[in-house]
């Protein structure tokens, strides 16, 4: 019967090397899988459950897993009379409360259940705004408006009329959860469910404060002021520490996260710290040189184009781009030079163009009419 029992490792699925982390993550996930509340009425999970336990027992504990990596089952089951532990394991010290607590974090169910009247730290809460680009460039100040649950002033808190205070629940002695019997044919093990008297909370209020009506929380419509930092991107949030919601029990409130859209000025074209813009220029500044007015987001500044510049060069301004939300440095300005062709000549500026095609040695000359007018007549 005993030698056919399996290998402690191999039923947990680690290595003889396995440390003692890589057990217990084994042990958890097993005991989890073939745990009887999620597997009721499966006899064979109730089986494999219970080799799990034993296989966890043993190899967790240093004593008992040094003897059995010496000796085998012998050297820890008490049937074979050497140096074992003694009668089976305790079903009753096994609940999903502590086998789940660890994946949810804590404090649902079982022994590790916090305190339901610890301080407990309030929601977080999310808005939104849109700003101009300008706005976004400049730093601005914007008010929003939203409804949080702030503690209740009346009772602070405790969601007790005034002069009274809250019992301690008898039932589940101020935990918020009570144990609850389960199993059969030779098992019994125990759950923890939410108190019923209390509904979880641990306390009972006899006379709830009238204001919360013993939430100890009120809900609040409130106008707060978010102050924009200078070059905020789109789609950037900002954090407000406890501006979101009220904690609980004295707890810290949560905080408020304003998320900012910006929308985008066709002038300027922004990626990260630099913007870029298109600067149109007539053929003539192109080729002759000019000074320029160019939009910056500090408004116009002067450039030299230098004489002979080509389509499409792009010049830099040093220091005219976004400003960083640290209020350090700035990103610079690229200008995308755009050389305007003429349209619309009179007979004079023709003559002189053509007067100067002449001196390229462009020998033909243009249409005597413009190509608009050419189809205008041929549709007649
Ligand atoms: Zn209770
Ligand atoms: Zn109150």
């Amino acid at each position: 019967m005993a030698d056919q029992k399996r290998d402690y490792y191999e039923v947990l699925g680690v290595s003889k090397s396995a440390s003692d982390d890589e057990l217990k993550k084994a042990y958890r996930k097993l005991a989890k899988q073939y745990h009887p509340d999620m597997n009721p009425g499966n006899a064979e999970a109730e089986a494999k459950f219970k080799e799990v336990n034993e296989a966890y027992e043993v190899l967790s504990d240093k004593d008992k897993r040094a003897k059995y990596d010496q000796f085998g089952h012998a050297g820890v089951d008490p049937n074979f009379g050497a140096g074992g532990f003694g009668g089976g394991f305790d079903m009753g010290d096994i609940d999903l409360g502590d086998i789940f607590g660890s994946f949810f974090g804590g404090g649902f169910g079982g022994q590790r259940q916090a305190n339901p009247n610890a301080p407990k730290r309030g929601a977080s809460l999310r808005a939104s705004l849109t700003i101009k680009f300008a706005e976004a460039m400049a730093g601005c100040e914007k008010e929003l408006s939203l409804h949080r649950m702030e503690t209740c002033d009346a009772c602070r808190g405790t969601g007790c009329a005034a002069g009274t205070t809250a019992e301690v629940c008898p039932d589940c002695r101020g935990t918020g959860q009570v144990r609850i019997q389960r199993g059969g044919g030779g098992f019994a093990f125990s759950t923890t469910a939410p108190c019923s008297k209390c509904r979880g909370t641990g306390k009972i209020i006899h006379q709830p404060c009238p204001d919360c009506r013993g939430e100890g929380q009120v809900r609040r419509q409130r106008n707060i002021k978010v102050r924009i930092p200078a070059g905020i991107d789109d789609g950037q949030t900002i954090s407000m520490r406890g501006q979101g919601n009220g904690g609980l029990n004295g707890g810290p409130a949560g905080d408020l996260l304003v998320n900012v859209a910006v929308i985008p000025d066709r002038r300027f074209q922004r990626d990260g710290s630099n913007i870029y813009t298109e600067q149109p220029v007539s053929f003539t500044q192109a080729a002759l040189g000019a000074t320029l007015e160019v939009d910056t987001i500090d408004g116009k500044v002067k450039y030299d184009l230098p004489a002979g510049t080509q389509p499409g060069t792009v010049f830099r301004l040093r220091g005219k781009g976004a400003p960083s939300v640290s209020g350090r440095g700035r990103g610079d300005q690229y200008v995308t030079v755009q050389v305007q062709v003429p349209t619309n000549l009179t007979g004079q500026q023709k003559d002189a163009l053509l007067a100067y095609a002449q001196t390229m040695g462009e020998g033909t000359p243009p249409p005597a009419t413009p190509v608009k007018d050419f189809f205008k007549k041929k549709k007649k």
